[in-house]
């Protein structure tokens, strides 16, 4: 609900007013003061729902420290693929950091990074396993 779109009568006249105007356009009577807190109240209502958009950031935040930086997953393709591994248990390290000191979007970036590192030690892990278990089975 818009305050512009309410009318206030004149007390004197009888006049329909639009709310903006705070006196009256055909006789000079002031707004009576009840019409007036009213309205006031009303705006402030107003104000509270255009300022909800502003006060979104804290929840997103929120969704960003609870996504942590992936560290557990990193310590473990760290210990199955080290040289990948390393770079994402650093990315982790470094979102972990990033969140510390709330530098949100850092940290989101880097839990990223760490998150695309994984799954590359994850893969070169594997081909790792699989070649090594290769090696082992042609040569028995
Ligand atoms: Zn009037």
């Amino acid at each position: 609900m818009s305050s512009t779109d309410q009318n206030w009568d004149c007390p004197n006249c009888s006049e329909s007013i639009e709310c903006q105007f705070d006196l009256c356009w055909n006789c000079g009577t002031e707004m009576p003061a009840e019409i007036a807190r009213n309205l006031s109240e009303i705006d402030a209502e107003v104000e509270e729902a255009a300022e909800e958009p502003t006060a979104k950031p804290p929840a997103v935040r929120k969704v960003a420290t609870t996504m942590g930086s992936g560290l557990p997953w990193s310590v473990l393709v760290f210990g199955f693929c080290p040289p990948v591994g390393l770079v994402a248990l650093i990315y982790s390290v470094l979102a972990e950091i990033s969140r510390i000191h709330h530098q949100r979007d850092l940290a989101l970036d880097y839990s990223r990074r760490a998150a695309s590192w994984q799954i590359v030690a994850f893969v070169v892990g594997s081909i790792a396993l699989l070649m090594g278990f290769l090696f082992l089975v042609t040569r028995s």
